[in-house]
């Protein structure tokens, strides 16, 4: 059995806003320095991009793909958004497959066109279930606690999305904005298993795999990560790992345009509008969660596997360095030569042993250390904008920004403690 790291939701060059390098020869060579051994083909739906898809992988035995230089497998599947505007995750068991949904959903809405790589179909939630499972296919809802596309944002159970397919649904893909804390306080997930994903609009290993699963497989291929998510307590996923759900763009309640963060309510007794600037203000995924929860406390089911937090290798040493970006020569130079070092990013953050991250880098290796042992803080994301981690070097430094920054950190900014009128 082999235990490989999975990256199963990005988008290629024909979906909105997304690289132009995002194409699987450079897909694959940067998934092998970032330590995945699979990513998910994307937007197979869409014709341009099933025929480069097609050009550029083979299938190296019965439903196994790999790139022509053979550093990454493929498995097949995409995201579509259904006639509410909810998005879905689907894998399949082939490329013909593929052909065959593709001809089942012609004409419940425009495939092809410049930006349809996450086409919008005409279709229920219910219905698309229903085309991905007659092609041999699983479907389950993605990023699913964000405000505008995200299931829960629509309806309070899985249940009332998926109608009669509820029965067929295996799982769920959580989102940057959440994690396994958040999503096993909702009591009918613990029938589910989780998947975690970066969603990536570009290659470059600070976006692809800054969520990913570790999952056993007999091979990398849909078969087995069917087996994997269908047959949970085998346990077979045995990590997921990704950023700290405050670090996503929608964590908690903020206005869209200004970014200020508000209690839920006085969001509400506002309106929903911000008192800085007017914009409106966005339910954050921290709240809608509260809202739905079953639970209190942290819980899960016996077969959930460890959730991992994560930060893109290229932040820490930014951080470590005190770069402006990630982009810049002084980050990416000891990026590279850590990454040649140890063979791959997630190696690097995740089983490399300490003494020999700090004889390779030093200043870094103390920052990857202490994120290790979480001495780290996040000032919470909101209204679109990414929330921020700051990495201390000890406990210590950890306790006194908690101080410093206690208003930050708790993501309520100053409008959003005001008293309304009606209040007083
Ligand atoms: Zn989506
Ligand atoms: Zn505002």
């Amino acid at each position: 059995m082999l235990e490989l790291n999975l990256d199963l939701q990005m988008h290629g060059l024909y979906a909105g806003g997304v690289s132009k390098n995002m194409e699987i020869p450079v897909m694959a060579e940067q998934s092998k320095l970032k330590g995945l051994d699979a990513l998910v083909t994307a937007d197979i739906l869409h014709k341009k991009w099933f025929e480069h898809v097609k050009k550029n992988l083979v299938e190296e035995s019965n439903g196994v793909y790999a790139d022509l230089k053979g550093k990454c497998n493929f498995i097949v599947g995409g995201e579509v958004e259904d006639n509410r505007r909810i998005h879905h995750l689907f894998y399949l068991p082939s490329l013909e497959s593929a052909t065959e949904l593709r001809e089942k959903i012609l004409g419940f809405g425009n495939l092809d066109c410049i930006l349809c790589g996450r086409p919008k179909l005409r279709l229920s939630a219910e219905q698309i279930a229903e085309k991905v499972v007659e092609c041999g296919g699983i479907f389950g809802p993605a990023h699913s606690f964000t405000p505008y596309t995200g299931i829960y944002a629509f309806y309070d159970s899985l249940k009332g999305a998926y109608g009669a397919m509820h029965e067929k649904l295996k799982f769920i893909e959580l989102g940057l904005s959440a994690d396994s804390y958040f999503a096993d306080l909702i009591k009918e997930n613990h029938s589910y298993a989780f998947l975690t994903s970066s969603d990536a609009h570009s290659p470059w290993p600070n976006r692809i795999g800054r969520e990913f699963n570790r999952i056993k497989m007999r091979k990398p291929d849909f078969a087995s990560l069917k087996k994997a998510i269908e047959e949970k307590d085998e346990k077979l996923i045995t990590l997921n790992a990704g950023l700290d759900p405050r670090e996503g763009k929608y964590h908690a309640t903020a206005c869209n345009s200004c970014f200020a963060k508000y209690r839920i309510g006085k969001a509400e007794a506002l309106k929903w509008r911000c008192v800085k600037c007017q914009g409106e203000i966005k339910r954050g995924v921290r709240d809608r969660i509260e809202m739905i929860a079953d639970f209190k406390e942290e819980t899960h089911p016996e077969f959930r596997p460890p959730y991992l937090h994560l930060l893109p290798l290229a932040e820490i040493i930014q951080a470590a360095v005190n770069s402006k970006g990630v982009n810049t020569r002084a980050v990416q130079s000891r990026w590279l030569s850590l990454v040649e070092k140890f063979g791959n990013e997630i190696f690097v953050l995740v089983d490399a042993k300490e003494t020999e991250l700090r004889e390779a880098d030093k200043e870094v290796a103390e920052k990857i250390i202490a994120f290790r042992k979480g001495f780290v803080l996040y000032i919470p994301g909101g209204g679109g904008n990414y929330g921020k981690p700051i990495i201390c070097s000890s406990e210590k430094e950890m306790q006194e920004k908690k101080k410093e920054l206690y208003r930050e950190l708790e993501g309520i900014s100053e409008e959003g403690m005001q008293k309304t009128l009606g209040e007083y």
